[in-house]
């Protein structure tokens, strides 16, 4: 059991600032994620986007934004729990919140925060019979390394940015090119940035990628076990056998907003509704930011959680140490908050 003051679930944007923002008030912090990296959505979505609308930075890539935003928080020391969801949440008779993970981690906590955006990610699987037996060794959602697949042949299963970001990137000139790459989609029409799309065009019209139509239906092995193809059905019912050594599905993620539902938090259109002032919910000592919150005029934007989460940290203050006057502190001046970050007082 791992008593904190506060328990952050979520690793996006709204959650990682939330630790930095908590720090400066010398409240400490542990972060769970079902994810197994920090960076929520710009991770998981758009890494390689740029993004112009964060204050004071007139360009950068969302990746950069997460590289930046866990080098923001380091001198607080955040405890990251990824590769886990949160499950269940009971309050405890001395008003602490006990919270447990799916992968059997339990916290005792002040106050919880629910930086969730949309839900826990969850990708889409393809409905195939069989295929679970080969995930992780031959079938993939998503691509986090190129170098499993250099010199192999390649299935990449989608429309979406997802499928087509990884077609272009297996494809692409390079040590880690796979020998061939394949992209199957049930029509030849994506649902993807104009550009991307535009790319992936091109690559096609040049030999370094081949298209199938088709519906995937069954799968082949080899008698080693391995899967050695894929049964592909075509819109005029012609069956095809596609043979690959990998598959890299890119169906997208779909987000599960999971147990939130059950935790008597007023909902409202599955968005969470919470003082403005404050960004507690309607449960004491449960908190919530960023994409998953609604109040009149919310914007689903990276600064507005940047911004709730500034005001969250100061509601759990007065949680933390009801019986202290909380201050607002300057970054610039303030000679304690150079201490807590580590960096030289003028
Ligand atoms: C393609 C695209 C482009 C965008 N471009 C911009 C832009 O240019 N500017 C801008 O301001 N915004 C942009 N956005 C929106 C921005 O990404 C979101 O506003 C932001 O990600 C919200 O941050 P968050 O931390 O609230 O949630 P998220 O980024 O969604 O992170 C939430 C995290 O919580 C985790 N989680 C949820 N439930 C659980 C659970 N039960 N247990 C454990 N973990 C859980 C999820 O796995 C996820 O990692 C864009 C969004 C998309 C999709």
């Amino acid at each position: 059991m791992i008593e904190t003051d506060t328990l952050v679930i979520g690793a996006g944007p709204a959650g990682l600032f939330q630790v930095f923002e908590l720090g400066l008030l010398e409240i400490g912090a542990h972060v769970v994620d079902s994810l197994h990296v920090p960076g929520g959505q710009l991770i998981e979505l758009y890494p390689d986007k740029p993004i112009y609308d964060i204050p004071g930075i007139p360009a950068c890539s969302a990746r950069e934004l997460v590289d930046n935003l866990l080098k923001q928080v380091e001198p607080f020391k955040p405890q990251l729990h990824l590769g886990q969801e949160v499950a269940s949440l009971e309050r405890q008779d001395d008003g602490r919140l006990l919270v447990g993970t799916s992968a059997g981690t339990t916290f005792l906590a002040k106050a919880v925060v629910i930086a969730g955006g949309v839900g826990s990610f969850q990708p889409r699987r393809l409905a195939l019979p069989g295929l679970e037996r080969h995930f992780d060794t031959q079938v993939f959602h998503g691509l986090r390394s190129l170098e499993p697949f250099a010199g192999r042949d390649v299935v990449v299963a989608g429309g979406v940015d997802a499928a087509l970001d990884a077609a272009l990137a297996l494809s692409e000139p390079g040590p880690h090119r796979a020998r061939s790459v394949t992209l199957l989609h049930r029509r030849d029409v994506f649902q993807a940035e104009a550009a991307t799309i535009e790319h992936v065009r091109e690559r096609i019209a040049s030999g370094a990628l081949t298209f199938v139509a088709g519906q995937p239906t069954g799968l082949e092995e080899a008698a080693d076990g391995r899967l050695a193809a894929l049964q592909i059905t075509h819109g005029d019912a012609q069956t095809l056998r596609l043979p690959l050594d990998l598959l890299v599905v890119g169906l997208g993620l779909s987000p599960k907003l999971g147990p939130l539902a059950e935790w008597g938090v007023v909902l409202e259109k599955k968005q969470v509704v919470v003082d403005t002032g404050t960004f507690q919910t309607s449960v004491p000592g449960v908190f919530a930011v960023g994409d998953v919150v609604t109040y009149p005029g919310k914007k689903r934007l990276i600064l507005s959680g940047f911004h709730e989460a500034a005001l969250a940290s100061f509601g759990i203050a007065a949680l933390v140490y009801p019986d202290q006057r909380i201050q607002l502190q300057y970054t610039t001046t303030s000679t304690r908050l150079h201490e807590l970050l580590g960096v030289p007082s003028p």
